[in-house]
């Protein structure tokens, strides 16, 4: 890759979990790939009253174990070169003229503002740099999720942050977008034309996106008392694979025509009435169980967590596409907390042949699928009937096997790497459009709204389950089952 013109990039919450585990290490390895420039900067600015000296010794040790093999001294101090750090409060004004002081050197720079603190600092943060005159033509931010627990609090921090920066300078991160098997999916969909006839209602029977995690809360108790699962997660990852899936193709992959294309999905969806929310959605909540062989406590019993808390760790959604090419397509969406499988992947669905020919009992129970692993590998697999060797006319399932390892040589980057490497560069396609986020908030509210007012609460699931039954019945009132039922 080419080495980048020199930039500069303040990483506001420096010292914090995002940036030692995933944004300082996406750099390091940008460096190691001769990507950042020796002059380029990053400086790092939080709370805590450090040296540069200190704050560095502090990255290596954090961020060594995220590096693994790549780690190596030589190029760690070439990496440090760069990084400066920046005690202050983000929150007052008064540090931000010495700040303009350091970047000052450079005015010409492209700027990369990194807001990775709590989003209550964005519009603080937002307008500081703005009356301080910090931001040039060439600047950018990048604004890390939550955006927003609801459609208005999102639009209050896009309008906040929207005072001081054009839309076109506003970077809305979405790592699964950045995410290698994501990107693949996109050259699967529109590099080939194999698939795109294939690609709709008369061939595709449902669709079903998992993201499911072992983890607990972490100790994040308190945070996820007020966000839940389908704020977390379903609102933002899920609904941006969606769109991936089920976009029209777009005339180029010019940032706008693709995010057009997203947004129409995301407008296409059918709103859910109080009646689909009890019929079309599963909420649930991790109470204590085993994760592989280790017992785990409940949600409940977590720290930071109300003893009757009523927040989602788990929810399920049947969402449908009111367009030509999806009319009568379920999209199946679910994700949670204490799952069986670390898993992330999307399973396209194909009908079954329209009449079968071959005898025996295996050939009509499985049709054509094509599984999109995001997690734990990365993989593309497309399952079709092949004949079993024998004498007789067996059909058994065989996958071809898109194995990114064997078929390309390269490292493959990390979804922050190529953000990163987007935001600096400038390239907005892999980032949320304002109005994509409104869309998809828009949406989801419903849900919110009424299990708001219900008086129900949601199903507890065992930990280390793949969630409560209730999901599998989802499925099952289309005859259908999630892929590792079927
Ligand atoms: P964190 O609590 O670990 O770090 C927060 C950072 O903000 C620290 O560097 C802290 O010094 C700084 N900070 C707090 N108050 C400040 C102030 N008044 N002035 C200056 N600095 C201040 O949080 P995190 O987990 O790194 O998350 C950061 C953001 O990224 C949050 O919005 C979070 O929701 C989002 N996010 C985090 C993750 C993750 O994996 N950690 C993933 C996705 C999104």
């Amino acid at each position: 890759m080419k080495t980048l013109p020199d930039f500069d990039m303040v990483l506001f919450g420096g010292t914090g979990d995002l940036a030692m585990r995933k944004l300082l290490p996406a750099l390091y390895q940008q460096v190691k790939a001769g990507t950042l420039s020796a002059g380029s900067r990053i400086l790092a600015a939080a709370r805590k009253q450090l040296s540069r000296e200190a704050f560095l010794e502090l990255a290596e040790a954090t961020c060594r174990p995220f590096l693994g093999e790549s780690y190596d001294p030589d190029t760690w101090r070439s990496f440090a070169d760069r990084i400066h750090y920046f005690p202050m409060d983000v929150q007052s004004g008064a540090s931000y003229g010495a700040l303009g002081e350091r970047l000052g050197q450079h005015p010409d720079r492209v700027r990369v503002f990194y807001y990775s603190t709590s989003p209550d600092f964005f519009a603080a943060i937002s307008a500081h740099l703005g009356a301080t005159g910090l931001i040039t033509a060439d600047s950018r931010v990048v604004v890390e999720k939550p955006l927003g627990h609801d459609l208005e609090s999102s639009r209050e921090i896009n309008d906040a942050v929207g005072r001081h920066f054009a839309e076109r300078q506003i970077f809305r991160i979405d790592h699964y977008l950045g995410k290698e098997p994501v990107q693949n999916l996109l050259a699967l969909r529109f590099g080939n034309v194999l698939f795109e006839p294939l690609w709709r209602r008369e061939w595709v029977q449902d669709v079903q996106i998992t993201v499911a995690e072992q983890l607990g809360v972490e100790g994040r108790g308190d945070f996820y008392e007020r966000t839940g699962a389908l704020r977390d997660m379903l609102q933002n990852h899920l609904l941006q694979l969606l769109c991936i899936v089920a976009m029209e193709p777009p005339t180029s992959s010019d940032p706008d025509a693709v995010r057009d294309e997203k947004l129409k999905v995301l407008r296409s969806l059918k709103p859910f009435t109080p009646q689909d929310v009890v019929t079309k959605t599963v909420r649930g909540q991790y109470k204590a169980g085993a994760v592989g062989s280790r017992p785990v406590a409940g949600y409940a019993q977590e720290p930071g967590v109300a003893a009757d808390s009523r927040t989602e760790t788990f929810v399920a959604v049947k969402a449908e596409i009111d367009t030509w090419r999806w009319a009568g397509v379920p999209f199946f969406l679910r994700t949670g907390k204490r799952m069986s499988d670390k898993l992330a992947e999307i399973v396209i669905n194909f009908r079954q042949v329209p009449h079968p020919i071959f005898g025996g009992a295996d050939h009509t129970s499985r049709a054509n699928r094509l599984i999109i692993r995001m997690q734990p590998d990365e993989s593309m697999r497309l399952y079709l009937m092949a004949k079993q060797p024998g004498d007789a006319m067996t059909l058994h399932p065989v996958n071809l096997n898109l194995d990114f390892e064997e078929s390309f040589r390269e490292r493959r980057l990390e979804a922050y790497e190529r953000l990163l490497l987007d935001a600096i560069r400038g390239k907005l396609t892999l980032f949320v459009r304002r109005d994509e986020q409104e869309a998809a908030w828009h949406w989801v509210e419903p849900i919110l709204d009424s299990w708001a007012a219900s008086e129900d609460r949601p199903k507890l699931y065992t930990a280390g389950s793949w969630g409560p039954a209730g999901s599998s019945a989802l499925l099952s009132r289309d005859g259908l089952a999630w892929n590792e039922e079927d």
